[in-house]
Order: C-alpha cells, then structure tokens, then sequence
C-alpha cells in the first residue's frame, strides 16, 4: 500500500514533480548552469565514509539551546512544494561551535523510492536512512539574520538527523506527522501546538560527522558548518502510514 510523504524533488531529476515551481525543475546535473555555486567544491549531501573519518579532540559537544523551551504560541507547518518546514522562535539556538547560532527552521526530506534508495540526503558508507531532518541555524554573532549568513562561510550551522522506520513509535516526530494531512497541498499553511523540538535529535548528541559544505538544493551557498549525528532516530512504520491522498506528499516503502 501507499505512503505519503513530501518528496525529495532535488535528488534525481526524474523525480521532480509536475506541479512544483518553474525553478526547481532542473535536475542536480544542471543546478550548477542556473546556481553556479552548485558546481561549488563543498556540495553537500555527502557521504560519509567512516574509515576516512578522523577524530578531532578540539570538536566540542553540540549543545541545542532552548529547543524544549517551546512556550505557548504555535509554531508554522508550512509545506513549500518541495519540503515540510517549521519556523522556530528565535530563543532556541545552538552552542558548542566557534560561534553563538541562532535556530531558523526545521524540515524534512523523504525519498521517493523504498528504503533500499532512501530518502535521506546524507549517506554513511554508501547507505541512505529513510529520511533526514534538517534543523537550521544561523551565525547570529556575525549576521543580523539568515539571509545575510546564508551566502557567508560559516555563516549557516545545520544539524542533520538520519531517520529509520522500525517497530516503535516515535511520539516526537507525531508533533509534525499527525497534521501533515492539513498541509496536503504546496504553500499550504497550518498552526500546530508547540513541541519540544529536542524530542526529535537522537539522544548521544556527542558523536556527529562534522564538515563544512552547502545547502544541499539551490542556491547552494556554501555556507554550512553540518553536523550530522551518528545515531539514527527511528520511527514506526505505522507513523509512516499517513492517510493523505495527494499527489504532493508522496513515498512509497514497500
Ligand atoms: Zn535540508
């Protein structure tokens, strides 16, 4: 049976679909002739070959700030044709990197394939997780705000969360998953109760891949200092089964 969730348009250019924006349809191949930083020396996603991995004693722990601070004003599901975002107030910010960074979004990208393809951006030794957040933040010591950091080295921090579908339910992620039936349809807009956005990360936030690459569809600003976490957050595959029937959200597993 069919699962739904946003695809990921950028991956493959076969996947993109009819209804998204005039921009985005041309496939990774091309990006660089209309984005030239595409063609850029530190595109990202990668992938992370860990016998080429060095342990850097000078990393420190990544420390998310405020992320269960999440108040009583709902945060914005937004479904932008290509991806789920959700603005996150200004408070939460990370620490633990050369600078203080401030938290802008959070997104999602699934695949559009089964889990032997992946819907993950990042890949570890050649294999993809079934989906991959995205919490972003920018340089808010060196930058009055995200649009002036994003075309800056440094000036974005972004953590990545590899996602895997398993037997239990993963009720951080139902914050998100359980109104993605309201946004069924791009630039669809809905409020949902506040959540505590740390309930998404895995829990040993002290091992992560670190380098510095790119926003990983256009523009493609290499400006990102990633972070992706070596445990995998898992949820069910029963939170896979959203009841949307759109063109729009769409994955299928099996
Ligand atoms: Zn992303």
């Amino acid at each position: 049976h069919e699962k739904y969730w946003t695809p990921l348009l950028f991956r493959k250019s076969k996947g993109i679909s009819e209804s998204a924006e005039k921009t985005w349809l041309v496939g990774q191949s091309e990006w660089s002739e209309y984005f030239p930083e595409c063609g850029g020396t530190s595109q990202s996603p990668v992938d992370v070959t860990t016998t080429k991995t060095r342990y850097n004693p000078d990393l420190k722990a990544v420390t998310p700030l405020g992320y269960s601070q999440h108040g009583n004003r709902p945060f914005s599901l937004h479904n932008n044709g290509h991806t789920v975002v959700i603005e996150l107030p200004e408070w939460m910010g990370l620490r633990g990197l050369p600078w203080l960074f401030t938290a802008v979004q959070l997104h999602l990208h699934w695949g559009s394939g089964g889990p032997s393809h992946g819907g993950s951006e990042h890949t570890i030794n050649g294999q993809s997780a079934d989906a991959e957040l995205h919490v972003v933040h920018y340089n808010s010591e060196l930058y009055p705000n995200m649009s002036a950091a994003m075309t800056q080295r440094d000036g974005l921090a972004v953590l990545g969360i590899l996602i895997v579908t398993g037997e239990e339910t993963n009720p951080g992620f139902d914050n998100i998953l359980n109104y993605l039936s309201r946004i069924r349809h791009a630039d669809q807009k809905a409020f949902i109760p506040a959540f505590d956005v740390q309930s998404l990360l895995p829990k040993d936030l002290g091992r992560y891949y670190r380098y510095n690459g790119s926003l990983t569809t256009p523009p493609c600003y290499q400006s990102v200092i990633w972070t992706l976490f070596r445990e995998r957050v898992q949820i069910s595959k029963a939170q896979v089964c959203l009841k949307t029937p759109t063109k729009i959200i769409k994955l299928k597993l099996n």
